[in-house]
């Protein structure tokens, strides 16, 4: 078993006297700001000029710079951008302003990873990764309690480094849930492989190919839309909450039978080599390097498969469908 750490496995006293700055504003940035301030934290938002998060931040409290300004405020420097802009940002707007016994913090390792950026042997470069949303982390927090965190240490050059990731993880409500240290390679590559095996690509295909072969074979596309996709929250929450246990003791004896004798032909021989597949491509680096040139030609394939995913049947009937349903 990995080991866990709780609130007193962490101290505070780590980020005594330290700035921490967050750079970004979106889901992850808001939560990390405002649950290190109301820690009692010394913390500062960056945010690009005209940003339209502002006022947003400064009406909840707190200071706000540039992001060259808050890089060289800061002693810790989170950064909460996309993934695919931090490699500019860091060049141009953090680098410059890195000090000996700084701590460069991430919530996922792809650009330390696949070496989009190399900080400086001087710096200590970190990660405290919520296993959850922003609005969750944030929501918890207020609440009480916390979302389990990753945290990992990729430099560790004041041999601080450790003790400000658990420190940062407690400010933001994450040891209050449990923290597992991991390392930057198995958060990017499991992370990765996740959401496109399973969470991301595999569950949107899966529902795609039953909503087809229902429509295929002339059944009514609403029937479709129901049986293919809306209720797969039900199911996917029976999962979250207990496991698959608790989706086959809810579900009825009929469902539980039918999963349990039918699911293994639609995840075949076939399915488990491709996800082999990818896998290998996420740890070789390929996908990597084929996201990053996607970027800098200012993403014309993901424009084109976007557009497609938008035009599918599924998503059509959908949104005629959804607003039958009020709470939505
Ligand atoms: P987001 O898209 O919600 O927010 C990004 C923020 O960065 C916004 O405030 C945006 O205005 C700002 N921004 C965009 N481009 C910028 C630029 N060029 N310069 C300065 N600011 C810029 O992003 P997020 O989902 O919070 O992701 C931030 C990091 O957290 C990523 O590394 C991501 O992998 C990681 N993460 C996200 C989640 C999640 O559930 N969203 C969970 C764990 C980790
Ligand atoms: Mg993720």
């Amino acid at each position: 078993m990995t080991t866990m750490y709780y609130d007193h496995d962490a101290d505070l006293a780590a980020l005594k006297g330290l700035h921490l700055a967050v750079l970004g504003y979106g889901s992850q940035g808001h939560a990390h700001a405002l649950n290190l301030k109301d820690s009692g934290q010394q913390v500062c938002v960056g945010l690009r000029e005209g940003s339209s998060s502002r006022s947003q931040a400064e009406s909840e409290g707190l200071m706000v710079k540039t992001v060259a300004e808050a890089a060289a405020w800061g002693d810790i420097v989170m950064v909460l951008i996309p993934d695919q802009h931090q490699k500019k940002v860091y060049e141009a707007e953090i680098a410059p302003h890195l000090e000996a016994g700084n701590t460069l913090a991430f919530a996922h390792g792809f650009n330390i990873h696949y070496g989009q950026i190399t900080a400086p042997p001087e710096v200590d470069v970190i990660m405290i990764a919520p296993k959850g949303p922003g609005h969750l982390v944030r929501r918890t927090f207020e609440n009480g309690t916390g979302v389990p965190c990753l945290v990992a240490v990729h430099q560790d050059a004041t041999g601080q480094a450790k003790n400000k990731a658990l420190a940062w993880a407690k400010g933001i409500g994450g040891t209050r849930a449990g923290v597992i240290e991991t390392n930057f390679k198995d958060e990017t590559e499991t992370d990765l492989f996740g959401e496109q095996a399973v969470l991301c690509g595999g569950s949107a295909e899966l529902i795609k190919a039953g909503f087809e072969t229902l429509v295929d074979a002339g059944y009514p596309p609403e029937l479709a839309y129901f049986e293919c996709l809306h209720e797969m929250k039900l199911i996917v929450d029976l999962y979250y909450e207990g496991g698959l246990a608790r989706m086959n003791f809810s579900v009825s004896d009929t469902a539980e039978y039918g999963g349990l004798t039918r699911g293994k032909r639609i995840i075949t021989d076939e399915s488990r080599a491709a996800m082999k597949e990818i896998l290998k491509e996420v740890q070789n680096g390929d996908f990597a390097r084929e996201w990053i040139a996607e970027n800098e030609k200012g993403q014309p394939n993901m424009t084109r498969l976007r557009q497609a995913e938008k035009d599918h049947p599924v998503e059509k009937i959908g949104r005629r469908l959804r607003k039958m349903m009020s709470w939505l």
